[in-house]
C-alpha cells in the first residue's frame, strides 16, 4: 500500500485498511457484498405505485439484480417536485420484496425517520445531500442495518472515509460507499463519475465500494458504460435506476434505464466481470495506487 494514501487516511481507523484487516464484507439476506460477487441493486429512483415497483422488482430480478432500490423519501433539489409516498412506499417495498426475495435499499433522510425506515429496508442508503447530517450518520451507528454511504456531491474522498468513521464509531460497520458522481465544472453529463475514486477506496479502506452510474451520468445513454467502467476497476456492485417508462417518471427519467436497457447492460457486463475476476487472481493484492508527491 501507497504510505502515503495510507498515512492520509489511517487516522479513520475503524474503516481504514489494515494489516489485519483487509476486505470486509457485509451480509444481506443471503448476498455478500464486498466479496467475490458483484451485486447489483436496481430500481426506480422513486417509489411512485404498486404497479410501477411490482413490474420493475420482476424485471430486475429476472435480469440479474439481487437488491430493488426505490426512494420512498427523496431529497429533491426543487421543493416543487414530488417529495415520494413515505410510509406507503415503504409498504409496497416490503410487498415486493416478499413477492420477489430481492433485498430493499432505500433512502433515509432524517434521524427521526431511522427506526421505522429500519422495520422496512434491508439496507439504509444515505443520500449525497446528507453525506455530513452527522445527527443521520449517528442515529444510523445504532440501526442494526447495513448503509449505504453516497459521496457527498462536493466532498473528499477523506470526507466520505470521515463520514463513514462516524458511523462506525457510533456503533456500526456495515457500511457500503458509493461513488454517484461529484460536481465538477463539466456541465455535459449531470455530475462527473470519479472513476478512480473506486481503486483509491479499495485500496485504503477495507469497506465494499460501488457505483451509482445513474446520477452520475444522469443520460440513460451514457448509464452501461460507465457501469462497464465500474466493473474493472474493481468495484463489488452498482446502483442502477430503472422505470417502466421512463418518460413517465415522476424522478430522474431521463438517466432511468427500460426494463430491455438494464437486462442488455446486465448481459453486456458478463465479460468484463469474468475479465476483472480473472486478472485480480493474476494480480498481486493490494493493488498499489499513489499520488505524485
Ligand atoms: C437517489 O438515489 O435517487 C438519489 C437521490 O441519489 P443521490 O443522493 O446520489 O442524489
Ligand atoms: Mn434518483
Amino acid at each position: 500500500m501507497n504510505p502515503k494514501w495510507n498515512g492520509q487516511f489511517s487516522c479513520f481507523d475503524l474503516v481504514a485498511k489494515t494489516d489485519q484487516r483487509s476486505r470486509s464484507t457485509i451480509q444481506v439476506k443471503n448476498i455478500e457484498i464486498g466479496g467475490n460477487d458483484f451485486v447489483v441493486m436496481a430500481g426506480p429512483c422513486a417509489v411512485e405505485s404498486e404497479a410501477q415497483l411490482m413490474q420493475t422488482a420482476e424485471a430486475v430480478a429476472e435480469a440479474g439484480a439481487r437488491i430493488l432500490r426505490g426512494g420512498a423519501y427523496k431529497p429533491r433539489s426543487s421543493p416543487y417536485a414530488f417529495q415520494g409516498l413515505g410510509i406507503e412506499g415503504l409498504k409496497l417495498l416490503r410487498k415486493a420484496r416478499a413477492a420477489t426475495g430481492l433485498a430493499i435499499i432505500t433512502e433515509v433522510m432524517s434521524e427521526e425517520d431511522v427506526d421505522l425506515i429500519a422495520e422496512y429496508a434491508d439496507i439504509m442508503q444515505v443520500g449525497t445531500r446528507s453525506m455530513e447530517n452527522y445527527a443521520l450518520l449517528e442515529a444510523l451507528g445504532k440501526c442494526g442495518r447495513p448503509v449505504l454511504l453516497k459521496r457527498g456531491m462536493t466532498a473528499l474522498l477523506e470526507e466520505l472515509l470521515r463520514s463513514a468513521q462516524v458511523i462506525a464509531m457510533a456503533g456500526n460497520r456495515q457500511i457500503i460507499l458509493c461513488e454517484r458522481g461529484i460536481r465538477t465544472f463539466e456541465t455535459a453529463t449531470r455530475n462527473t463519475l470519479d472513476i478512480a475514486a473506486v481503486p483509491v477506496l479499495k485500496t485504503v479502506s477495507h469497506l465494499p465500494v460501488i457505483v451509482d452510474p445513474s446520477h452520475a451520468a444522469g443520460i440513460r445513454s451514457l448509464v452501461p458504460v460507465l457501469a462497464r467502467a465500474a466493473t474493472v476497476v474493481g468495484a463489488d456492485g452498482l446502483l442502477v435506476e430503472v422505470h417502466p417508462c421512463p418518460e413517465k417518471a415522476m424522478s430522474d427519467g431521463n438517466q432511468s434505464l427500460t426494463f430491455g436497457e438494464f437486462q442488455a447492460m446486465m448481459d453486456d457486463l458478463r465479460p468484463y466481470l469474468d475479465l476483472e475476476r480473472g486478472c485480480r487472481e493474476l494480480r498481486p493484492q493490494p493493488l498499489a495506487v499513489g499520488g505524485a508527491d
